[in-house]
């Protein structure tokens, strides 16, 4: 008899899980954390590690903890925990009972390194962080001893107890681990493990003037708590050893194991939260929410879904080697994603007057227009057809080049779900010589649907009827930087590589009337246009859209469909 075959886990890391699993690794327990800092918003780099950690512990009915890593005071906010949990919700994934703060295991930290302190594994130093740097040695010269190194452990329990009762001032003494300042590796060089930071704390307040480290700090939250696998990015894997060294010293009775792997890098934006943090506090943007960042909260106002982060997250898979995945391939999943379900409408960006001469005053009547072609059951609506009319300014010429199979002096254009018109007259304001009006007729025969409906024109546009239009504002997006990857190093100054038209807004659009009262969070295809959703600053009179993105080949999609108009 043969067992039917599992299929194969996807990556590396669920692979290790899974021969973790197979081996009774762990007790066959899967424990897996995503450790936010709350230092800033989540962003789309976030959402990869989100989907990794919940995905795997889903996969094998274990639990997912939300950990706060807030062992640094000077730099986290409360603000920035709510969003966090709104967030990690609105990605789809909950964490139960499983939400824990780094900062609530200040005391047993403290105890812990009160016990490495007896074994001899680590001492309090009394150098500068000048002096400590210059002692650390480099890639190619080792390090070398402190002074301070060899203190008895009775006056280093005596200084730590001190530096934690608050009796020096900062930067007076560190408490450091004692590995090896010859190690090859530079992070186990005495790597510090608590300063003292007389800084208030969001959640501790004043009662701890002593930090621990990100080092020391975050292997033990991942054993108090459990956790089997401690996945988290590439950077850390040279820190993997005092990852290691710190379980093994501390003797913890869970022991979990750190996997390292790439992070998500997207062309023309930044991730990093100090980087979205400038660009927020020096108004570059409009907040954490402005449409063209990379934030979760950014991605949603501009009308992404969570279904579409996710499938993206789980497309560009993990592997350990860092890579840089291009922005449009995120925009290829919203894309994907809303053509299923966003209901088409009709919406004209920059609107030019058509006046249909022979139709007559004052009658309106209504065409029958497809929600979704992609899905019948998403019905029809009626949109109303009268005399005057928006179409896309664009959508004009006045001399038209060869292969423009719009509207122009003389020719006929089909009417999206309405009639065939012919321009018969262009108007012009006197001073500017600009195009103001067109004056066209109308072919009562052709109605979308009627016997004559499948007489051949090339183009066919989209149009409101101006009476009932709604007026909206339109914004839209272009990347954030101009070129496809932010500043090389740190020091380089990323806004010079800011898009200056990265945001476009058009006042005046003219949207159909079925958009009245449309609700925030709502997403459309104009057609022809793109995807978009219903920005918060809209207020019961006038509309606010974001453009989520453009149709990926507009004139394709539209002639395709015009062909299956024509001979329907
Ligand atoms: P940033 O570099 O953007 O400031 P961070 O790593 O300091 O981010 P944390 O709050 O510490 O931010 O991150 C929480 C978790 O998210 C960590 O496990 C981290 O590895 C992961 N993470 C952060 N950025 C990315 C990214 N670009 N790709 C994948 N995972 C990421
Ligand atoms: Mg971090």
């Amino acid at each position: 008899m043969t067992t039917p075959d599992l299929p194969a886990p996807s990556d590396f890391i669920r692979a290790i899980v899974a021969q973790d699993l197979t081996a009774g690794k762990h007790g066959g327990r899967v424990v897996t954390r995503f450790p936010p800092e709350p230092n800033g918003y989540l962003h789309i780099g976030h959402a990869k590690s989100i989907c990794l950690n919940f995905g795997i512990a889903n996969e094998h009915h274990g639990v997912c903890h939300l950990r706060y890593d807030d062992t640094n005071p000077t730099t986290e906010d409360p603000e920035y925990v709510q969003a966090i949990q709104e967030d990690v919700r609105w990605l789809g994934f909950e964490w139960g009972d499983k939400l824990f703060y780094a900062s609530d295991y200040f005391e047993q930290l403290y105890l812990y390194a009160v016990q490495l302190i007896k074994k001899g594994k680590a001492y309090v130093d009394s150098l500068s962080a000048e002096e400590i740097r210059r002692y650390r040695g480099t890639l190619t010269e080792p390090g070398k001893d402190s002074p301070y190194r060899t203190r008895s452990v009775e006056e280093n329990l005596d200084l730590f107890r001190r530096m934690r009762a608050d009796e020096f001032e900062e930067g007076a003494h560190v408490l450091r681990a004692r590995i090896d300042m010859a190690s090859p590796n530079i992070n186990l060089r005495d790597p510090v493990l608590y300063r003292i930071l007389r800084a208030h704390h969001y959640r501790t307040g004043d009662k701890w003037c002593i930090y621990p480290t990100y080092d020391y700090a975050h292997p033990l939250s991942d054993a108090i708590e459990g956790i089997t696998h401690s996945i988290c990015t590439l950077e850390f894997e040279d820190h993997r050893p005092l990852y290691d060294w710190v379980i093994e010293q501390c003797d913890t009775p869970h022991r979990p194991q750190q996997i390292e792997f790439a992070r998500l890098n997207l062309s023309h934006t930044v991730m990093s939260k100090r980087k979205l943090l400038e660009l927020v506090e020096k108004r570059y943007v409009a907040g954490w929410d402005d449409p063209r960042l990379p934030t979760l909260k950014g991605l949603r106002r501009r009308g992404y879904t969570p279904e579409a982060i996710r499938a993206f997250c789980e497309h560009i898979g993990v592997a350990k080697r860092d890579a840089t995945i291009e922005a449009a391939l995120l925009e290829h999943f919203i894309r994907e994603d809303l053509n299923r379900r966003a209901p088409r409408v009709m919406g004209v960006l920059r609107p030019l007057r058509v006046v249909i001469d022979n139709y007559p005053e004052g009658q309106v009547e209504e065409v029958e227009a497809v929600n979704n072609p992609e899905d019948p059951r998403m019905g029809t609506r009626k949109v109303p057809f009268s005399r005057v009319l928006y179409i896309e300014r664009e959508d004009f010429r006045e001399d038209p080049p060869k292969q423009f199979f719009r509207l122009a002096p003389g020719r006929e254009v089909r009417l999206r779900y309405a009639y065939i018109i012919q321009c018969t007259g262009v108007v012009k304001d006197e001073r500017t010589g600009e195009v103001v009006e067109l004056r066209c007729t109308y072919d009562p025969q052709t109605r979308s649907g009627s016997a004559q409906a499948g007489r051949k024109v090339k183009g066919t546009l989209h149009w409101v009827s101006a009476a009932q239009a709604l007026e909206a504002e339109v914004r839209l997006y272009d990347s954030l930087l101009q070129n496809s990857v932010g500043g090389p190093t740190d020091a380089q100054d990323f806004t010079a590589q800011l898009n200056p038209h990265s945001l476009e807004r058009l006042t005046g659009c003219r949207v159909e009337p079925s958009l009245a009262g449309s609700s925030p969070g709502h997403r459309y295809q104009f057609e022809r246009q793109g995807y978009f959703c219903v920005d918060p600053d809209s207020t019961k009179d006038r509309l606010v859209f974001n453009r989520t993105v453009s149709l990926k080949d507009t004139w394709a999609k539209v002639e395709k469909a015009q062909r299956g108009e024509e001979s329907g």
